[in-house]
């Protein structure tokens, strides 16, 4: 076995890992003990990657040759890497000769390493001259960049991970941070375990595991922050709490901010925010007094219409306090994405160049010129996300689209649009590891990119700290590096362009790392005393400058900022309401976040089935009052309609989410459930500085779906064909149109087997539609019982394995008794003995069983039902139970994914009695 040190691919914690492979096959992982970022802890996603890596889930989930469509629609042919590269370049460079070189977008994605970034951001601006590059980071980061650079000068995070545990205060606001940043959430509780008078606060309209544990969560009303922000800065101001040395010798603009934040009174903040007053009060005064205080920040600030104004005022409490630049102290943005902020370094936005240079400077444009080597850098303003789409989409400005490692048909807002766009661009390029995302359906050509354990250079983590990625395993097929394809076409267009000496000539990845080293010289994340053999022995954080011995921890500790006049900036912004107030017609406030097992659209972590345990299927979920008063039941259908498209999903009942708001996680697109997926109901509407989209709220109405025709059908399939059949049942998903419902997800924790869940439901018979479900689920073969009333539109199937156990099940029209039935199937209990009773239309089974619990524990498959139960048996304290309970049931002892869930049932549920 060989052991190769790397990263987890999917969070910005940026978690070290080792990857252990036999020959060309990965075979497992576990936490880098040494890695400052986790010092060996994994989540629920990173201990379960090499589950992805296996060779049968690898053999059908990747793409692993070039493949071309001759036309839309049509079927993929596979093709050479010479043509599939040689089209790539003819095509891109005939289309810039013809219509400009802003008639090409280039969409890249957070996932990639720094060194991809660097070759397609060279390629976009420095050869084909658009700076229509732009990357999923501006769904995830942008604000929080524009933040720090309005108010701090650059785009730099001042933190780093060690400031958890010296704090006293812990603001976490607009973040689930202990389903987004696992492992970052691990070292909170440590800290809190140390240290009992930390005060975490949480601002947060759901009610999330991460709100639940703070000592006070502020639930505000979503899109108050900016409200929050100033009112907490008004009783700072009130009871002298700001360092007005700090603000006289450091800062500028505070005048203005004061006056601002005169008429945001806590009681008038209360009022807009849904808040009591005095909890602002206590929240501003642990922030000013129980110091050093901390800030944890993500998505909730980022992804709205005022995502920089959010910022900035977030930051406004920090420089008037003087919290930043010490020990414990500062703004801390958690990055989204492993490598968004190592794109953001080498200039991956449409508005950046290299080394945190921006297109607007014309000296920026000059040096990152000189840099690359070309006379000239464009001064138009490139496209962010989703202009560039709609570019495409509305007027045809776009006319070519290449789209890296990332799903925009999943992960951009106002879906209609984007499938707009991607039909009508007139070529489009998708460059991924995974063959069945949404978006490969528009590509009329697909490179295969390799993935996680295949890749060789660096990632970036939230605390500005750099890590070697390094390949474990040989690439999958013939599967190439992004950059590599990107070096490959940019060369080829070169050529056709007549150009003499190529802009990319480099050997390897190294190479490529060292030209961005040089574009960071004298700048604010300057590099220059980095090396690759330095990072392979120790992750460094930048800025680390020639002659330096090692990167620095903190920033800003001699309270000099990146601006002309050194001083940080207040910003004073008007609160201004979501882009979609709520209305009579679309009266409930959606927003949409993470799972705690999943990522993105899932195209890697969706090939685990034990990842769907905790969540297993797509649903809206909503207040359990807004159920009573509608009179809706737990996993009835309900339509979810907002000002842009409509979607069908079960209702879940949620007290986290409080009454006139719901909630869907954004992981669902098309891949998963019938339509386009969550996507479909967010706006398009931006933040006018950070461009990045309002991805947290919607304005929608929920109706009652009436579609009593329901199909609900499992099987276990070998692991060796799952992929296949669950690409055989979403493409039924159409036959249920998008007035009805259709979903299919996995299931199941045995690598010899998967398990496949598919549901469906119209408002009439469809019996057409049942035949191919049967086949995709193995029940058109073999000793199947069945039933069948056609005329009611009936249909029953079951088919029963060698050992007596349920195999596969269909039930179409009255599935009244899915929920028993599905229990025998997943818990793989005796079904023989029932004979034809398995096909009752009955809501009970016809022997009791015990309903399946919902799972807690992702690692030991520990359910909620069997750490109640013993609960019941625990005695002593709170800690003393939660010990009892991991020692009995293993659970949140791996990972930790789960430990706020058990600490909550450990509260929830009271000591026994000691006895006398
Ligand atoms: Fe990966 Fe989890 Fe660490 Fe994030 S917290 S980097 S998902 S292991």
């Amino acid at each position: 076995m060989t052991e190769t040190r790397s990263t987890c691919p999917y969070c910005g914690v940026g978690c070290g890992v080792i990857i252990e492979s036999a020959g060309a096959q990965i075979t497992g992982v576990r936490g880098d003990p040494e890695h400052p970022a986790n010092f060996g802890r994994l989540c629920s996603k990173g201990s379960t990657l090499h589950l992805t890596a296996a060779p049968l889930v690898q053999q059908q989930a990747r793409l692993q040759q070039p493949m071309r469509r001759a036309q839309r629609g049509g079927a993929l042919q596979s093709v050479e890497w010479n043509v599939a590269l040689d089209e790539a370049a003819s095509r891109l460079a005939a289309i810039v000769e013809r219509d400009g070189a802003d008639a090409i977008g280039l969409y890249l994605s957070g996932q990639l390493l720094t060194e991809d970034y660097q070759v397609f951001n060279k390629l976009g601006k420095g050869l084909i001259g658009t700076n229509n590059v732009d990357t999923n980071s501006r769904l995830c980061m942008s604000s929080a960049v524009a933040g720090y650079k309005a108010s701090l000068g650059a785009d730099a995070p001042p933190c780093n991970y060690e400031d958890i545990g010296l704090a006293r205060t812990i603001f976490i606001t607009g973040s689930h941070m202990a389903w987004a940043h696992p492992v970052l959430y691990r070292r909170l509780e440590d800290a809190k375990a140390a240290n009992p008078s930390l005060k975490v606060i949480v601002a947060d309209p759901r009610r999330t595991e991460t709100a639940a544990m703070a000592d006070l969560h502020l639930q505000l009303l979503p899109g108050t922050d900016v409200v929050l922000h100033h009112a907490m800065l008004h009783v700072l101001l009130w009871e002298d709490l700001v360092d007005r040395a700090f603000i006289a010798a450091h800062t500028s603009g505070f005048e203005a901010l004061r006056d601002r934040v005169r008429e945001f009174t806590p009681a008038h903040a209360a009022k807009v925010c849904g808040l009591k007053a005095e909890d602002i009060v206590t929240a501003a005064r642990w922030f000013g007094s129980h110091t050093p205080t901390l800030s944890l920040y993500c998505q909730g600030l980022n992804q709205s219409t005022s995502g920089t104004d959010k910022n900035t005022t977030l930051i406004n409490l920090h420089l008037a306090t003087g919290q930043i630049g010490k020990p414990g102290a500062g703004p801390f943005s958690l990055t989204g994405q492993p490598n968004a902020m190592g794109g953001r370094e080498v200039g991956g936005l449409a508005n950046l160049l290299p080394g945190h240079r921006d297109v607007a400077n014309t000296e920026h444009r000059a040096e990152a010129a000189k840099l690359w080597g070309v006379p000239e850098l464009p001064a138009r303003p490139g496209k962010a996300a989703v202009e560039m789409f709609q570019a495409a989409a509305a007027d045809g400005q776009i006319k070519a689209l290449w789209i890296v490692c990332t799903n925009p048909a999943q992960s951009l807002p106002d879906q209609a649009m984007v499938r707009r766009a991607l039909e009508r661009a007139e070529f489009v390029i998708l460059q991924e590891a995974y063959r069945a995302t949404a978006t490969a359906a528009y590509a009329d050509l697909l490179l295969p990119a390799t993935g996680w354990g295949e890749k060789e250079g660096t990632v970036t983590n939230s605390e500005r700290r750099i890590t070697r990625v390094r390949a474990a395993v040989p690439p999958l097929g013939n599967a190439r590096h992004d950059w590599v394809i990107a070096r490959d076409v940019a060369q080829r267009i070169e050529a056709r362009w007549g150009r003499a000496a190529s802009l990319f000539a480099y050997a390897d990845a190294e190479a490529v790392w060292n030209e961005h080293r040089e574009a960071t010289r004298g700048r604010d994340l300057d590099i220059t005393g980095l090396n690759y053999p330095m990072l392979d022995a120790v992750p460094q954080q930048w800025p680390c400058r020639e002659g330096e011995a090692e990167g620095r921890q903190r920033l800003y500790e001699d309270h000099r900022f990146e601006t002309a006049d050194g001083r940080a900036r207040f910003h004073a912004p008007a609160w201004k309401a979501p882009a979609e107030p709520r209305s009579a017609a679309y009266p409930v406030s959606l927003s949409t976040g993470r799972l705690r097992d999943q990522w993105h659209g899932m195209s890697r972590s969706g090939l685990v089935g034990r990842l769907f345990a905790h969540s297993p299927e797509p649903c809206v979920q909503m207040h359990p009052q807004e159920l009573e008063r509608r009179h809706w039941r737990a996993g009835e259908l309900v339509r979810v309609h907002s000002r842009r498209g409509s979607i069908v999903l079960p209702v879940q009942a949620d007290e986290a989410v409080p009454p006139a708001q719901a909630f869907i996680a954004m992981h669902w697109g098309s891949e998963y459930l019938g339509g386009l997926g969550v996507n479909a109901l967010m706006p398009p509407n931006a933040c006018p500085q950070s461009k990045q989209p309002e991805l947290k709220h919607a304005a929608v109405r929920i109706e009652r779906a009436v579609l009593p025709w329901q199909v609900v059908g499992a099987a276990w399939l070998p692991a060796s064909a799952w992929f296949d059949q669950r690409e055989l049942l979403r493409e039924r998903f159409a036959a249920f149109g998008s007035a009805g419902y259709a979903s299919c997800v996995p299931f199941g924790r045995e690598p010899e087997r998967i398990g496949l869940l598919f549901r469906a439901a119209s408002a009439a018979p469809l019996p057409d539609a049942l035949t191919p479900i049967e086949a995709a689920l193995g029940l058109h073969e073999g000793a199947v019982l069945r039933y069948a009333d056609a005329r009611a539109g009936q249909r029953r199937a079951m088919l029963l394995s060698d050992d007596g156990a349920l195999q596969a099940f269909l039930l179409a029209g009255d599935a009244q008794a899915q929920g028993w039935v599905l229990d025998l199937l997943q818990q793989g209990l005796p079904a023989a003995a029932f004979g034809r009773a398995l096909l009752a239309a009955s809501a009970s089974a016809p022997q009791a069983a015990a309903p399946r619990s919902p799972q807690v524990c992702s690692c030991h498959d520990v359910s909620e039902a069997r750490i109640v139960a013993t609960l019941q048996t625990c005695t002593g304290h709170p800690d003393e139970r939660l010990r009892q309970v991991q020692k009995t049931l293993r659970c949140g002892t791996e990972c930790g994914s789960c430990l706020p869930a058990v600490k909550t049932l450990v509260q929830r549920h009271a000591a026994v009695a000691e006895p006398a």
